[in-house]
């Protein structure tokens, strides 16, 4: 078996692993580079042209930096299906769409700008790519449901496992035939957390691997509990309603805004926080809200305990306005506070959040809450390490507004519950860790081996390929 890292090694984005073992070439994830503008425009447009010769594509979840390559795998000649799960393949339609819009903008201000170092003669992709794209997913269930493995191409099957992380996502188990029998891998995509709103704890399983490839995020981090969050969340909301600010939340529109209108909602109902509006500012984080409706099969019990009521859906509620309009967006900064404003990019490097954060950043009686992960060199990263000014736009910026930063939300596991992950793993023998900045992967390899010498712990490097 031969693994090669074309991303989401030593660092957290671009997610890309190629697994190699009996004749056949498995892509795991093909994500998008996020972070400093010029390094992923060199490092997508730079995708490695082997990729597009695998047999097969499994995709753990549907979050850019997992699937955001997909359409530019395919128009480059790739030829194969791409797996996941029924909500992975219902959100990556969104995902890769808004993603394509965004390239095509991209481009154009690419082109305006004549930037001299980089000159992509065409965007990355575009909405043309997306129908062709979304013609080779192929939906397995969860082996829960199933019971069995399922057949990627001779010789290949998989299992799909709960991940717990957003609607749809999975931990995946690979066994390849070889001539000296079965070869197993596991992949964790990206581990959730246990007691998450609306979604099913990570599964285990009582299937073997000897190799994980295991996410590393938050590998030097235990996350406090999450009722910790909600008491900081409760606070910001009442101090900003008694200054008549508004609390502006930048959210991933995928999970992390589904959890806040889910988690406002309960407060709601309770009466725990003001009457005051909230507005959900992102048209894809209003489709995501959509896909998570129709999967309410998929809900964890807690869910139904927290709206007892017949025909109450825990997305749903009169507080909650969802602006889809570029004039609905924009009207919404002559309103007074107090209200809540959730927009994306949960990292402040696009989207409607930075008009927001234009108007709001500047006053004292605002609150800018800041609660998912921020890469290296983005915004989020600058204003949660107290930078002022910032730049939107082409402005300087004052930071004078609140910035209250919970990390209690996070969709993904910490140490504790990574090393959990790889413990409740049968046979186990070699770790390879990714997705994670080195500081967070090397804490992590210190713990697993603190707790287990035997085990082979490695950190791969982008670009590298290791022979089993
Ligand atoms: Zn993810």
């Amino acid at each position: 078996m031969k693994i090669s890292f074309h991303g989401a090694a030593g660092g957290v984005t671009g997610s890309k692993h190629l697994i190699s073992a009996g004749g056949k070439r498995i892509l795991l994830d093909c994500g998008m580079f996020q972070g400093r503008r010029q390094e992923s425009l060199n490092l997508n447009y730079g995708m490695a042209q082997e990729l597009t010769q695998a047999d097969a594509v499994v995709l753990s979840h549907a979050h850019l930096d997992h699937c955001g390559l997909l359409p530019l795998l395919v128009k480059r000649g790739y030829k194969g299906h791409i797996f996941c799960t029924q909500a992975t393949r219902d959100i990556a339609e969104f995902i890769m769409t808004d993603s394509a819009g965004i390239q095509e903008q991209d481009f154009a201000w690419l082109q305006n700008k004549k930037l001299s170092r980089v000159e992509p003669s065409e965007p990355l992709y575009t909405r043309d790519d997306i129908p062709e794209t979304l013609d080779r997913f192929r939906v397995i269930p969860y082996a829960a449901e199933s019971g069995v493995w399922s057949e990627l191409v001779p010789g290949v099957r998989i299992k799909y496992f709960n991940a717990g992380h957003i609607l749809g996502s999975a931990w995946v188990m690979l066994e390849f035939d070889n001539e000296k029998g079965p070869e197993r891998l596991a992949f964790s995509g990206d581990v959730g957390r246990f007691h998450t709103p609306l979604l099913l704890d990570p599964e285990y399983a009582e299937e073997e691997a000897p190799v994980l490839l295991l996410e590393s995020t938050y590998g030097n981090r235990e996350h406090k509990p999450r009722e910790l969050a909600y008491e900081k969340l409760r606070g910001v909301i009442r101090r900003a309603t008694d200054r008549k600010g508004k609390v502006v939340i930048p959210a991933f529109a995928l999970g992390r805004t589904q959890e806040l209108i889910y988690v406002l909602h309960l407060m709601h109902n309770r009466g725990e926080i003001p009457d005051i509006p909230i507005y959900v500012d992102s048209p894809l984080g209003i489709n995501m809200t959509t896909i998570y409706r129709a999967h309410q099969d998929e809900y964890d019990k807690q869910s139904h305990g927290d709206f007892p009521n017949p025909g109450e859906l825990p997305l749903v509620f009169d507080r909650i306005c969802f602006t889809r309009t570029v004039r609905e967006s924009m009207d919404l900064n002559d309103k007074a506070g107090p209200m809540i404003v959730i927009a994306s990019s949960g990292m402040m490097e696009g989207g409607r959040i930075r008009h927001h954060l234009r108007h709001t950043i500047s006053d004292e009686k605002n609150v800018i809450l800041i609660i998912g992960f921020q890469a290296e060199h983005t915004l989020g990263r600058k204003l949660l390490e107290g930078e002022t000014p910032v730049r939107l736009f082409d402005d300087w910026y004052d930071v004078r507004a609140e910035i209250v930063t919970v990390s209690e939300f996070s969709a993904h596991a910490d140490a504790k519950e990574l090393h959990s992950f790889a413990d409740h793993l049968n046979g186990l023998k070699k770790v390879f860790l990714v997705h994670g900045e080195h500081d967070q992967a090397v804490a992590l390899r210190d713990r697993l081996l603190y707790d287990n010498d035997r085990l082979e712990v490695t950190i791969p490097q982008r670009g590298e390929s290791i022979k089993l």
